[in-house]
């Protein structure tokens, strides 16, 4: 045991079997965002990034380059492309925000693309980094692209090419890996079968999703291994867990115990708004360090900054976080 932390952080103790550091891919701005009703002004996003930025996040998926008519919230992605790689733009409070290197070379900013279109946009943007979206289900394959799963890997395919050729890192999401709206509980050969092809395409990373929240530890440890047999190493995989049902920390750690050392989440719970009959629930930022922290896994983050962000976020949106830590902070502060 150690001794009392100071004020508005966990005490530390640690567990064995887990990574001594997470790195955390935070989706806020774009998988956040684009879920949440509120359009938020373009100066918004870039000064949001910048505040995540400065309280240690190292990767912050920017937005998306996905045809406006299907994501108005994320309309402006060239904009905020723009204002984020632009040395003279101060946007963001001066104490937090160095104007002269407002985003730091390790900061990786990735985007999505859904096809060659939008990476031909996000290339001419220079941007380094992108991320392909993917369905282990044939349902939310036609559903969200329209397409079977395997006409979307054919999609994916020159996309995937041509960002390598570049010398683009690419990311591949993977969706409704554990449960599907219409199809039920997901088979664990399945979800192998789509991650293997995804990253047989040349996907650097796979995020295996529980988009819609229903995952529980044991049916996450049984997809881990699986993987593992199908010669997929937890070093290529991230997870992002959705807390719709209260499970997403618990299914965390037992990835964490499997050797993942990479889990996405959304600063303040963005996209889970509880007032939204269409909440997807995005593990909170502020709930993953909490936990992280408090086991002595290593994140980079500084919690009072991170929680700080949230809840100026919150305001912009007009309602309050649901995060449990954010309210947790926030209300010791008052
Ligand atoms: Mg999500």
């Amino acid at each position: 045991m150690t001794d009392q932390p100071p004020t508005g952080l966990p005490m530390t103790v640690p567990a064995d079997g887990l990574p001594a550091r997470v790195r955390i891919h935070e989706v806020g701005a774009r998988d956040g965002l684009q879920n949440e009703q509120a359009v938020v002004p373009v100066e918004v996003k870039a000064e949001f990034i910048r505040r995540l930025a400065a309280a240690g996040l190292t990767t912050i998926e920017a937005t998306s380059f996905v045809h406006p008519k299907w994501v108005p919230q994320l309309a402006d992605a060239e904009q905020l492309m723009g204002l984020l790689s632009d040395p003279a733009d101060t946007t963001g409070p001066a104490a937090l925000v160095n104007p002269a290197a407002p985003i730091g070379p390790d900061v990786r900013l990735p985007v999505l693309v859904p096809n060659e279109r939008g990476l031909d946009r996000a290339l001419a943007l220079g941007v380094r980094e992108i991320a392909v979206f993917g369905s282990a289900t044939e349902s939310f394959a036609k559903a969200n692209l329209n397409r079977t799963v395997d006409e979307s890997l054919a999609m994916f395919a020159p996309v995937v090419a041509k960002a390598k050729d570049a010398g683009v890192r690419v990311r591949g999401y993977l969706s409704m890996c554990f449960g599907d709206p219409w199809e039920g509980p997901v088979p664990v050969g399945q979800v192998v079968r789509v991650s293997r092809a995804l990253l047989d395409l040349g996907c650097d990373e796979l995020s295996l999703g529980d988009t819609i929240g229903v995952a529980t530890p044991g049916h996450v440890g049984a997809l881990l291994r699986a993987l593992g047999e199908a010669g997929v190493g937890s070093d290529r995989l991230a997870v992002h867990f959705h807390d719709t049902y209260g499970q997403a920390l618990a299914n965390t750690l037992e990835a964490l115990r499997h050797g993942v050392a990479v889990v996405d989440a959304s600063a303040g719970g963005l996209g889970g708004c509880p007032y939204a009959k269409s909440a997807t629930g995005n593990l909170a930022t502020e709930d993953l360090v909490w936990m992280l922290h408090g086991l002595g896994v290593e994140t980079g983050v500084d919690l009072g900054l991170l929680t700080a962000t949230s809840v100026w976020m919150a305001a912009h949106l007009g309602r309050p976080s649901p995060s449990r830590t954010v309210r947790a902070l926030s209300h010791k502060e008052q």
